[in-house]
């Protein structure tokens, strides 16, 4: 597997640059197990001189593999894609282990990065471009998508296989190289990317991995020969990165948090809702930006009857650690996260929600040694309240009340965050104006999570995304390469006179 040497007893993960590991010389920082609470290996932070390192190799590597057709560059994506579902268990027993999401849930990550690596292998068909011949008399004008060099992708605990598959895969095939950051909560599973990308037959050089945290990120965002950065993490670190990155002179993709809300409309088939809103706002313990955080109930009765559901359902939602039979909902992240969902918990039955379920005093797990927290419901929250206008990020579900459909609409369309908005309903009619008004960057209708396809793109509003181009699909390709377009003329011999008119169709 990926690690380097041995400290204090506990394997080090390192870099990957040039196609080989690299033993970290810097600051070490410990990975832990969050279902166990205790360490298992350190990750090695990267100094400026290794993230120069990594980028001047990968400005070179970009020379030659930019010139490989586009055909060639997919076969590449072709084996990645077998090579990653026949690792597909390893994988996700490394996401599980470094993580804590169940591993039903990290073979689900898995599968969906793959699907990108599945886009990708589409490279000369989406790379091609766009011919008027004969455009003006005897001239022909065409497009080419040209990749833009180096570029960076900096990513977050939360998926740390998919997010990665979201951005390499289709930079690479474009014709750029590479130089993911992945977070340093979890950083194996990335590496192991770069390792079954090599095997896959990528040239060395083109993805290199450096490990570390904000200094080996600014030292991304300082370097010249570095064209483009992609992010994926929280809204104010999203923030930073794209001025820094725009001022400099960078493309720049920046995803950031959400606060997504689900309208259950009074139509709604309460039980299977209840089902898919318990997986949405609970499933890798409410640690998704496609998370369902905040359900809008509208009128009192679908209220009522929803949070009676909710609650029977929460009191055998099966908490634990990702190898227990019918676990459902793993730990957190870390124990300083617990600590600050704790907090959010406080500060909502402080500011007078009403805290229906409390996950501090979910019985099964207390005797853990892990970072685990029950799932929590709030019912009567409002918008002024902290637990509705913030990310909690956590297993923290808000019930906000109200009056009408119109009242729901613009809970959604006034929140800071605008990932996701999903209606439930079985009225078209309102589920189609709901798509319509809904002001959010992906829509659901009787679906929670509606993460798009592959071949759709991935990207929310307002302060949950900055930057003009969304994640993967064409949007991806768009971001990862430069348009050129050609005027094109082969003159005969007769000779012509200046024009010093601006030209135009003739
Ligand atoms: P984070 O912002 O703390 O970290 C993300 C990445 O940025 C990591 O690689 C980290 O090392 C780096 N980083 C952290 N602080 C930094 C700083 N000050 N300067 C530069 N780099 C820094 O996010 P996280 O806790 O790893 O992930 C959770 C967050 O990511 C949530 O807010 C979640 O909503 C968001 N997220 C968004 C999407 C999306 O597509 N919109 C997807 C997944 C996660």
């Amino acid at each position: 597997m990926n690690e380097d040497r041995s400290e204090g007893g506990l394997a080090v993960v390192g870099h990957w640059i040039g196609g080989v590991r690299v033993r970290p010389a810097g600051e070490l920082a410990a990975v832990f197990n969050p279902a166990r609470g205790v360490k298992i290996r350190t990750v090695g932070f990267a100094t400026e001189a290794d993230v120069d390192r990594a980028v001047r190799v990968a400005a070179a590597a970009s020379e030659g593999w930019s010139q490989i057709p586009a055909q060639r560059r997919s076969r590449v994506m072709f084996r990645l894609k077998e090579l990653l579902e026949q690792d597909k268990k390893h994988l996700a027993s490394l996401i599980s282990e470094e993580h804590g999401k169940t591993f039903a849930d990290a073979e689900g990550e898995v599968a969906r990065g793959i699907e990108v690596v599945e886009f990708a292998c589409g490279a000369p068909q989406l790379l091609k471009g766009e011919l008027s011949d004969n455009a003006a008399t005897g001239v022909d004008t065409y497009s080419l998508r040209q990749p833009l060099g180096v570029v960076a992708g900096i990513t977050p605990f939360n998926f740390p296989t998919m997010v990665p598959l979201w951005m390499f895969p289709i930079a690479v095939v474009c014709g750029n190289s590479f130089v993911l950051k992945p977070s340093e909560r979890d950083p194996s599973p990335g590496l192991r990317l770069a390792e079954l990308a090599q095997a896959a037959g990528l040239p060395d050089g083109v993805l290199n991995v450096v490990q570390g945290d904000k200094a080996a990120v600014d030292a991304l965002l300082a370097h010249p020969l570095v064209s483009a950065i992609s992010f994926v993490g929280s809204t104010a670190v999203a923030r930073r990165i794209q001025s820094q990155a725009s001022a400099s002179g960078k493309r720049v993709q920046a995803l950031g948090g959400a606060k997504n809300h689900a309208v259950i409309l009074p139509d709604a088939p309460l039980d299977s809702v209840v089902e898919a809103l318990v997986g949405a706002a609970y499933g890798a313990a409410g640690e998704r930006c496609m998370a369902i955080s905040v359900a809008v109930a509208v009128g009192e009765q679908t209220a009522e009857r929803l949070i009676e559901r909710l609650k029977a359902r929460l009191s055998h939602l099966k908490v634990g650690a990702a190898e227990v039979p019918g676990v459902e909902m793993g730990p957190l992240v870390s124990d300083a996260h617990r600590r600050r969902v704790r907090e959010y918990i406080e500060a909502g039955a402080r500011e007078g929600a009403q805290l229906v379920v409390d996950g501090r005093q979910i019985p099964q797990h207390s005797s853990s040694e892990g970072f685990f927290l029950g799932p929590t419901l709030f019912d009567r929250v409002q918008p002024h309240m902290r637990i509705y206008r913030e990310e909690i990020f956590g297993p923290v579900l808000c019930v906000v009340r109200v009056p009408d459909y119109a009242a729901a609409v613009r809970l959604v369309n006034t929140h800071e965050y605008a990932n996701g908005a999903a209606v439930f309903t079985r009225s078209g009619e309102l589920a189609r104006r709901f798509v319509q008004d809904a002001e959010a960057g992906m829509v659901g209708v009787n679906i929670a999570i509606p993460v798009p396809v592959a071949f759709h793109s991935f990207g929310g509003w307002r302060n949950s995304m900055f930057g003009d181009h969304a994640a993967y699909g064409m949007e991806g390709v768009r971001f990862y390469t430069r348009l050129k377009t050609v005027t094109e003329r082969w003159p005969d011999e007769t000779p012509t006179h200046a024009d010093f008119s601006m030209p135009s169709t003739k």
